[in-house]
């Protein structure tokens, strides 16, 4: 039987919209709007476009956006003086500076001078602590979305073997953390794994987040299992062009697997939606008032 397509597209719609409405009470009750100031340092196009959708979706649920554009040379120290004036805002709810940074800046300084309540990308030292202690804290985005789109399949998660492909500090590792505080049991694979086709095999549940374009066959993939993928590449087309291809080799996989994201329309539009539930989710704990349900981890 061919796999559930989990639609990413048509879940970030749902968020969008639960979002906006939740904004539109806050502003309502409590008088208060919800802003996100993203900084953007240099001219990276693929940051521009997504600092530009990013913009775009915030003031559509009815958010402010306050967007920085810096120079590629700006110096740390006014990099920092930025991020301390907007820390100092009341009316900036969430910071999110558009990594990577240029190389001259300390990214790890730049994202720990960000006040933690304010961090929407949850990758503050004191949010990367509070989840692994399983603390209330600022999640990820996509992990987040990630984890959003397997409770809505499976309900509970509890007792499923999950394995993660990559352990980086933005996906692999708060997935993985993530999927811990579901009661799944959890393996963290890496370029050093043995056997990865062994490990996956295993897996109820496979996220794939490591950057290879179409690395998992769907003859690795238990069948029925979940899989997830958070890979982003461009390939080359055999008539010319290129295309958007995942981490997993869609068409074995989707034959195989119970469930499936696409690439693209599956955890890409969930990342922002997550971003945008983050500020609101942000705003309401700076301000004592009800965070959005289902929200969050
Ligand atoms: P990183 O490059 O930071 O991490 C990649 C991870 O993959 C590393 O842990 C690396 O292992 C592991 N890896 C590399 N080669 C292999 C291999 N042959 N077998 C097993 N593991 C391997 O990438 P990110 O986590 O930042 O991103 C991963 C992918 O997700 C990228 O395609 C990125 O574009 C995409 N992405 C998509 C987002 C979205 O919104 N959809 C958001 C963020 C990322 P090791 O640590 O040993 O080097």
């Amino acid at each position: 039987m061919a796999a559930q397509v989990m639609d990413g597209k048509a879940f970030a719609a749902q968020i969008r919209v639960q979002v906006a409405e939740h904004v539109a009470r806050v502003q309502e009750q409590d008088h208060i709007v919800p802003g996100l100031a993203v900084v953007l340092v240099g001219e990276d196009p693929a940051s521009q476009v997504y600092v530009r959708s990013k913009g775009k979706q915030t003031l559509e649920v009815g958010m402010n956006s306050f967007e920085h554009k810096l120079d590629a040379d700006t110096s740390q120290i006014d990099l920092l003086a930025l991020i301390g004036k907007l820390n100092a805002d009341p009316s900036v709810h969430g910071i999110l500076v558009q990594l990577p940074l240029p190389n001259h800046l300390d990214e790890d300084l730049v994202i720990n001078s960000i006040a933690p309540e304010k961090d929407v990308d949850g990758f503050h030292i004191s949010n990367v602590g509070l989840l692994g202690t399983g603390q209330k804290s600022m999640v990820p985005c996509t992990p987040l979305g990630c984890l959003m789109m397997m409770r809505a399949h499976h309900g509970s998660l509890s007792g499923l073997n999950a394995v993660v492909i990559g352990r980086s500090n933005i996906v692999g590792k708060p997935m993985a953390q993530l999927l811990l505080g579901e009661s799944c049991t959890v393996t963290i694979a890496h370029s050093r794994t043995k056997d990865l086709q062994d490990v996956v095999a295993r897996a109820d549940i496979v996220v794939a987040a490591v950057g290879r374009a179409q690395m998992v066959p769907g003859d690795w993939i238990k069948p029925g299992a979940t899989v997830v993928d958070v890979g982003i590449n461009r390939i080359e087309k055999p008539e010319g062009g290129t295309r958007l291809v995942g981490d997993v080799d869609y068409d074995s996989c989707a034959a195989v697997a119970g469930a499936i994201t696409p690439v693209p329309g599956g955890v890409g539009p969930m990342t922002i939606a997550c971003l945008l539930a983050n500020t609101l989710t942000a705003c309401c704990r700076s301000n004592g008032i009800d965070e959005p349900q289902g929200l969050t981890a």
